[in-house]
């Protein structure tokens, strides 16, 4: 799991690299496919459930799962790029959101403010402690900062397959959950929109837009829980 991490660490390191004013967001799949094949690993996204692409590309307004295709980048967007990939057989899967050139103030904070609580429940992935800490966590950083968290997606523990159980909410679902132990590996994921938390489903079946149309920012890791505390197994 942790060289699938790192595959994923690079795939973000071209995606952002390659994610700028007048590229497509198709483009930016090449990219990331490019990588998998240097690396010798497999997408994780390709036909997951028909899934067409090796990334998921979700501009703005977009929560999640948006499908690389015609669009075209513009100063003053952000983007969320989510990757994956397996190695031998063992999943990584991680996102981030970016500014495109320069974006105004609310979306910078919300970048900001959504990868600051992945943070706070990263920190919460520790041994004996219980699941449902890392999402109350989040929750707060995100409410402190009066933005909203998505409820209908949520983060899930990964392994041999990308998506295993349990889930893991990105807020505080009125249950501690199950205990961590060493060797547990969780994909934590805030989803925090600037408006509400309500979420329409697109009718391409996969892309998720803010019911309200107010900006949303998505970032994740993949974590094992070890005696030393948590290891991020997706940064570079
Ligand atoms: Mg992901
Ligand atoms: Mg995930």
């Amino acid at each position: 799991m942790r060289r699938a991490g790192k595959v994923v660490a690079e795939m973000h390191e071209a995606t952002r690299a390659a994610a700028k004013p007048g590229v497509t967001t198709r483009q930016i799949d090449a990219v990331a496919r490019e990588v998998l094949e240097r690396r010798g690993a497999t997408s994780n996204f390709l036909g997951y459930h028909g899934f067409p692409a090796v990334i998921c590309t979700s501009p703005n307004d977009m929560i999640v799962h948006g499908i690389p295709g015609d669009y075209r980048l513009k100063e003053g967007d952000i983007l969320s790029i989510d990757c994956g990939a397996i190695v031998e057989g063992y999943h990584g899967d991680a996102a981030f959101t970016m500014p495109i050139g320069e974006v105004s103030p609310l979306a910078r904070r919300l970048i900001e403010v959504t990868e600051r609580s992945l943070w706070a429940g990263i920190a919460e992935l520790r041994k004996g402690n219980r699941l449902h800490e890392v999402g109350r966590a989040v929750q707060k950083v995100v409410e402190q900062a009066a933005f909203s968290v998505v409820r209908e997606y949520v983060g899930h523990a990964i392994g041999t397959a990308m998506h295993e159980q349990p889930q893991v909410p990105n807020y505080w679902p009125g249950s501690p959950g199950p205990t961590l132990k060493s060797g547990m590996v969780f994909a934590v994921e805030p989803m925090v929109n600037a408006g509400g938390p309500e979420t329409r489903l697109l009718d391409d079946g996969w892309s998720v837009v803010t019911a309200d149309g107010s900006l949303s920012a998505h970032f994740e890791h993949t974590i094992a829980v070890t005696d030393q505390g948590p290891e991020v197994l997706t940064l570079p």
